[in-house]
Formats: C-alpha cells, structure tokens, sequence
C-alpha cells in the first residue's frame, strides 16, 4: 500500500457537496482507503480566466493501485462530478470537481499522462497550506523539502479564509 495525498478542488455549483462527492468517489476506489480529508479553504483562481473561488482540500489515502490506475480512478471521480470535455480542454478554466495527484509515496514519474509529484504543487498555497494540515513532514521526493518548508517559501496573498460547512 502507499501513501498518496490527491488535491482537490471546485469552483463551479456546489462546491462543498463536490468535495465530499471526492471523498466518496476516493473511498469507493477498488484497493483504496481515505485515511483524513483536511480542512477546507476558499481560495481566488490561479492564471488568466476570469472565474468564482475555488473551495480547495487534500485527501491522505492509501492505495493499493498503481499510479496510473490511479489517475484513472480520478478521471471518472471527476466525470461523475459532472466535469464535462469543454471544462478539460481549458487550461486555466472554472473546474466542476479537479483532483490531482500531488504526492505518490516517495515515486518520482514523468509521461506525458502522468508527473509525480504534481510540477506545481510546491507554488501553491491552495495545495501546500491543507497538505500541511495533515502532515508538514511528508517530504518532497524531488526538491528533497518538507512540504512545511515548501509553505513557509509560499505567499500567502490569495487565500481567502477557511470554509465552513456552507462553503
Ligand atoms: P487538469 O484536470 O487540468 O488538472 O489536467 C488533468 C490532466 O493532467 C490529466 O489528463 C492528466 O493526464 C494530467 N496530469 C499530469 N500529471 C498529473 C497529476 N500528478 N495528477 C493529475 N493529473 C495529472
């Protein structure tokens, strides 16, 4: 089994029932268990499309499954969500239900499917600031960090405030 923190994130309908739908979705995985779900945050968007906040967590799970089995349990966690081909093909655009994979165990991958871990979670508040509500020691097997020392480098100018249970 290996550790995996998957992040999550929503801005589109009801952001908060899309996290939990994750956390189901991530449950019902075959060989997979959610061990914690962190807080959730309210953040503003990253990049060049004008859209809505985003409600922003991270799922600790183990797993069983390879990493690219993985990814293809997210694509249909998030499909089942609703996310539709338009909102994939934008890049930077408003996403009905995200999930990434931001840390597999200690494995280090890179395809043009799949890159472990996530090539821009280190810039991330969004990813850095739950992740390390969960464990600030789990460390970055590629900037050889901690992702607490990997947050303390982040700014923290876009983080709107923590979610309550309304989103
Ligand atoms: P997006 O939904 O915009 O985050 O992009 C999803 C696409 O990014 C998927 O089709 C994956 O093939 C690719 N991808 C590359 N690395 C990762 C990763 N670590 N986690 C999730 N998707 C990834």
């Amino acid at each position: 089994m290996t550790r995996v923190f998957v992040g999550i994130g929503s801005n589109v309908g009801d952001r908060q029932a899309h996290i939990e739908r994750a956390r189901q979705g991530l449950a019902g995985l075959a060989q997979t268990q959610v061990v914690r779900i962190s807080d959730v945050y309210e953040t503003e968007p990253v990049g060049p499309v004008p859209q809505g906040p985003f409600l922003n967590a991270v799922a600790e799970v183990t797993t069983g499954l390879d990493p690219f089995d993985l990814l293809d349990g997210l694509a249909s966690i998030e499909q089942e969500a609703g996310r539709t081909p338009v909102e994939r093909r934008q890049k930077w655009g408003p996403r009905t239900l995200d999930l990434d994979i931001l840390l597999f165990g200690d494995r280090v991958l890179s395809s043009d499917e799949l890159v472990v871990p996530h090539p821009m979670m280190h810039e991330r508040w969004f990813v850095l600031k739950p992740l390390c509500d969960l464990d600030a020691g789990v460390v970055h097997p590629v900037l050889e960090m901690t992702v607490g020392e990997l947050l303390a480098h982040v700014e923290n100018g876009r983080h709107i405030g923590k979610a309550g249970h309304d989103g």
